[in-house]
């Protein structure tokens, strides 16, 4: 069998699986993620006042966890106002957190909370440097995973269950989808991945043709790779609702050779491995809406004005997006 018919038996097994996936077992298996994306999506919607209070008391409860917690931060917050006092004028008032201080000091930072159940070692992938180390519980890795669903339901019509293509893949990611293992997972979650850096200009006209003969919904991959592929496309996707643009700088000119090689709208995501999505564009195209549970941005440097998406939540808009995405990261790098 050819590897375009195996792509072809994998879509049509993907369809099949990942509807009993996502109507049926989700709800059940992934109940975490699942009541996550649920109060994220109505964190979306909700009226300014409601997301500042909202903000407010998860910073209180991260405060009290942190001093109760933590010997690092028992000791660094000993001069900041009680956790129920706080408020969000008071973030200026808290120390930064280094990355070099993290990578030196992680067991004093983290505390017990590394010894709590389903708690795993993570670490990003060093693009920007040294690698760093952390440590994800399982409601951080439920959160974060649902935060990536929102922003995928942020792409017109595309709902979860429909085919994804992934070039994407530090060796962090990649490991989970090769085997036979990886393989029947990644035809119940109906995707298809392509090891980016394992992708050579040679062997881009083969990727285009699975990618084609999988027809997926979305493209989520490097800003980088994906221009490559667009140069590669010789005709746009069918029934393409959008391909998700990350990890790297977006320019004007790589937004219109992609959207017009795969011929469909580009949405920009910036997230970090380190505390997931930052922000994403929405099908309005006017900005990209903050993660608002868990980043409460100077006003100053976002736009609050509704959007035509009916999104509540500000945006980084064009005019100061790549500052503002530096400003906004959770911490100094
Ligand atoms: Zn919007």
């Amino acid at each position: 069998m050819s590897v375009l018919s195996v792509t072809v038996v994998r879509r049509q097994l993907g369809d099949a699986v990942s509807r009993l996936l996502y109507g049926f077992a989700d709800p059940v298996l992934r109940s975490g993620r699942r009541a996550a994306l649920q109060s994220l999506l109505r964190t979306d919607f909700a009226p300014p006042e409601t997301l500042h209070g909202q903000q407010e008391r998860l910073l209180r409860d991260l405060l009290a966890h942190a001093r109760a917690s933590s010997p690092w931060y028992g000791e660094r917050l000993r001069d900041a106002p009680a956790a129920a006092d706080f408020r969000l004028d008071d973030l200026p008032r808290l120390p930064i957190l280094e990355r070099s201080e993290l990578q030196d000091h992680l067991d004093e930072i983290s505390g017990n909370g590394q010894l709590r159940p389903g708690v795993r070692v993570a670490t990003s992938s060093g693009s920007s440097g040294t690698p760093v180390r952390l440590y994800h519980s399982r409601e951080y890795r439920d959160w974060t995973a649902a935060a990536f669903d929102r922003g995928y339901l942020m792409c017109r019509s595309f709902r979860l269950g429909m085919r994804r293509a992934f070039f994407w893949g530090s060796e962090i990611d990649s490991r989970a989808h090769r085997g036979p293992g990886g393989t029947v997972r990644d035809i119940v979650l109906n995707q298809l991945w392509f090891d980016a850096f394992a992708l050579r200009r040679d062997g881009l006209s083969d990727a285009v043709r699975r990618l084609r003969a999988f027809r997926p919904a979305l493209v989520v991959g490097y800003v980088s790779t994906l221009a490559e592929v667009a140069r590669a496309l010789d005709q746009p996707i069918a029934g393409l609702d959008g391909v998700v643009a990350a990890a790297e700088t977006l320019t004007p000119p790589e937004r219109t050779l992609i959207e017009t090689a795969f011929g469909a709208p580009v949405f920009d995501r910036y997230a970090t491995r380190e505390v997931g999505t930052i922000a994403h564009e929405c099908e309005a195209h006017d900005g990209l809406h903050i993660e608002s549970e868990k980043l409460a941005p100077d006003q100053l440097t976002v736009d609050s004005s509704p959007c035509a998406c009916g999104r509540k939540t500000p945006r980084l808009v064009a005019a100061n997006s790549t500052e503002t995405l530096r400003r906004v990261a959770a911490y100094a790098r």
